[in-house]
C-alpha cells in the first residue's frame, strides 16, 4: 500500500522533528520518544485497517497522564498536542514526498488523527468535569467544616458566658441587697450593671437558641395561641419606645388573627417580637409600621411592614443566615430599639428557626437599601393553621378542655384598641 510506505519513509524525519519541537529536555525526551513510537505504530494500524479507534487506548493514557495543574491552568492539552503532531505531517510530506504521494498519505491520516482529537477532546472535557464537581464537593465540605466550627464556638460561648453571667446577675442582686441604701448613685450604678447584664442574658439567650435550632433540638410546646394576643403584648411592651420616636404602629385585625391556633406561644411571640424590633430599629423616627395579614387555606399570613431603610435584594436571604448582618448599613449604636442600633445578626435565623419549626415559611421583600429614601420593608410569615396540637397525648389534653370550656375560647377578643398612631 503506497500510503503507508510513505508513512514508513517519513517515521524517522517526523519524529525527530516532533521531538525537536515538543519534547525540551533530555529527560522528557527517552519517554517521550517510547510514547511517540507507540503512537506511530498505532496510526499505521489504524491506516492499515480503516479503522481510527486503534488510537483510543493511547488517548485515554495521555489525558489521564495529564498532571493535575495543567488541569487547572487549562494548558497542554491532548488535542492541542495531536494538533502539532499534525501540522509536523503536513510539513514532513510536502518535505519528503512528491506532492501527490504527500496529499494522497495526509488524506489517509487526517480522519484518523480528527477521531483521536475529537475523542481525546471528550474525554477531556469529562476529565475536567469531573475535576471541577471533585473541588465543589472540596469547597462544599469545607464550607460545611466552617458552618459546624461556627455551630461549635456559639455553643461553647454560650455556655462559658453563661456562669460567669450568673455570678454577676447573683453578686449584683446581693449587693442591691446588702447596701439597702437610698443613695442616688449607688442606683444609679447598679442599674447600670443589672441594664449591661440583662443586654449580655439576651445575647447568650439568643445564643443558645441559635445552637438548638443548627443542631435540630428546638422542641415546641404546643398549646392555644391567639395571634392578636401576641401581637398586643409586643404592641404594649414598646408602646413607650414608639412614641418616644414618633412611630406610627398599627396592627390591624386581620381575618383569623382572633382565632384559636395551635402553636408555641413563648416561641411565636420571640419571633414576632424579634421582626417587630426589627422594624423599630430600621424605620426613621416619625416613619410608621403595620402588621397585617391574611388568611390562606390551611395557613396564615402575618405581614410586618416598615417605612424603614429597606433591604437590598441580593440580602434577602443572607439576613436569615446567622451573623447576617449586612455591610450595607452601618449600625452606630449598641441600643436594641434605637435607630439603625446595632445587633449580633442572631435575630433573624432565630425567628426563621422557630417558624419553620412550626411548618411555616418565613421571607421578605424589599425594593432596596435606601438611606435616605426609605423604601421600607416587608416581612411575610406563613404559619400553618393547626386545631390541635401535632403531639397526640396533648391533643387528647387539649380535646378534653375545649369541650368542657365551650366556644368562647376559639377566639380572642382584646378589650383595648390595637391601634397607636402618633
Ligand atoms: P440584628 O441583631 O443585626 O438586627 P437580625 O438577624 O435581626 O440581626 O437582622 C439581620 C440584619 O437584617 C440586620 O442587621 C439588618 O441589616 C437587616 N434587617 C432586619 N430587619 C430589617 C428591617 N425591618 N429593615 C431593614 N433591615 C433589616
Amino acid at each position: 500500500m503506497q500510503v503507508l510506505q510513505a508513512l514508513h519513509s517519513i517515521r524517522t524525519i517526523w519524529t525527530k522533528k516532533v521531538a525537536a519541537r515538543l519534547a525540551r529536555g533530555e529527560g522528557v525526551r527517552s519517554s517521550f520518544q517510547e510514547e511517540i513510537d507507540r503512537f506511530y505504530d498505532l496510526l499505521l494500524q489504524a491506516v492499515e485497517s480503516g479503522d481510527p479507534a486503534w488510537l483510543e487506548s493511547l488517548m485515554d493514557g495521555w489525558v489521564n497522564a495529564r498532571p493535575e495543574s495543567d488541569l487547572e491552568q487549562e494548558t497542554g492539552s491532548v488535542p492541542s498536542v495531536l494538533r502539532e503532531l499534525l501540522l509536523l505531517f503536513y510539513e514532513t510530506s510536502f518535505e519528503g514526498l512528491p506532492p501527490q504521494e504527500a496529499l494522497e498519505t495526509l488524506g489517509a491520516l487526517l480522519p484518523v488523527i480528527t477521531h483521536a482529537i475529537t475523542y481525546a477532546a471528550a474525554k477531556e472535557s469529562q476529565q475536567h468535569v469531573e475535576h471541577v464537581s471533585q473541588q465543589l464537593e472540596t469547597a462544599r465540605m469545607s464550607l460545611e467544616r466552617l458552618d459546624r466550627s461556627k455551630s461549635d464556638f456559639i455553643a461553647i460561648a454560650a455556655h462559658e458566658l453563661k456562669t460567669p453571667l450568673t455570678l454577676i446577675e447573683g453578686y449584683t442582686a446581693m449587693l442591691r441587697d446588702s447596701l439597702r441604701t437610698d443613695d442616688a448613685q449607688s442606683k444609679v450604678l447598679l442599674k447600670g450593671i443589672d441594664n449591661g447584664a440583662h443586654r449580655l442574658r439576651e445575647i447568650v439567650d439568643d445564643m443558645i437558641d441559635v445552637s438548638l435550632i443548627d443542631n435540630n433540638l428546638l422542641s415546641l410546646n404546643y398549646q392555644p395561641v391567639w395571634l392578636n394576643r401576641l401581637l398586643d403584648i409586643i404592641q404594649h411592651e414598646f408602646h413607650s419606645i414608639i412614641e418616644e420616636r414618633r412611630i406610627s404602629f398599627t396592627v390591624r385585625n386581620f381575618p383569623g388573627s382572633d382565632e384559636m391556633n395551635f402553636g408555641d406561644s413563648e416561641r411565636l411571640y420571640q419571633a414576632f417580637r424579634n421582626l417587630i424590633v426589627n422594624a423599630i430599629k430600621y424605620t426613621p423616627d416619625g416613619g410608621w409600621i403595620e402588621v397585617n395579614g391574611r388568611k390562606l387555606p390551611g395557613f396564615i399570613e402575618v405581614t410586618i411592614q416598615d417605612s424603614g431603610i429597606g433591604i437590598a435584594p441580593e440580602d434577602h436571604l443572607r439576613i436569615f443566615e446567622k451573623f447576617g448582618r449586612i455591610g450595607s448599613v452601618s449600625l452606630h449604636s449598641s441600643g436594641k430599639t434605637k435607630f439603625k442600633g446595632g445587633g449580633p445578626g442572631l435575630g433573624l435565623p432565630i425567628t426563621k428557626g422557630i417558624i419553620e419549626a412550626h411548618g411555616g415559611a418565613i421571607w421578605v421583600e424589599s425594593e432596596g437599601y435606601d438611606d435616605e429614601r426609605y423604601p421600607g420593608s416587608t416581612f411575610h410569615v406563613l404559619l400553618p393553621i393547626r386545631s390541635e396540637p401535632p403531639d397526640d397525648k396533648m391533643a387528647r389534653l387539649f380535646k378534653a378542655s375545649l369541650q368542657s370550656d365551650g366556644s368562647e375560647m376559639l377566639r380572642y377578643d382584646p378589650s383595648h384598641g390595637s391601634e397607636i398612631n402618633h
